[in-house]
């Protein structure tokens, strides 16, 4: 049976149900009760590509007072 995941509005948890495909789109219930939930896509890949890029150092590529010559 897959699982699906589901993120409740009312609270902003996550949850995850095994239900058949059939009922992929039904209404589903948080651990909390709550009934305002949506459907999420288990299925995506996230890679963190984007926020693993490192920032950019303030005042770099001069290298004046990287290199000791301010002092
Ligand atoms: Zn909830």
């Amino acid at each position: 049976m897959p699982r699906y995941e589901y993120r409740c509005k009312a609270c902003g948890d996550t949850f995850e149900l095994n239900r058949p495909m059939a009922e992929s789109s039904a209404p589903a219930t948080c651990p909390e009760g709550h009934t305002d939930t949506v459907k999420l896509l288990s299925t995506v890949a996230v890679t963190g590509a984007a926020a693993a890029t490192p920032a950019p150092r303030a005042g770099g590529g001069g290298g004046c007072c990287g290199g000791g010559c301010c002092g």
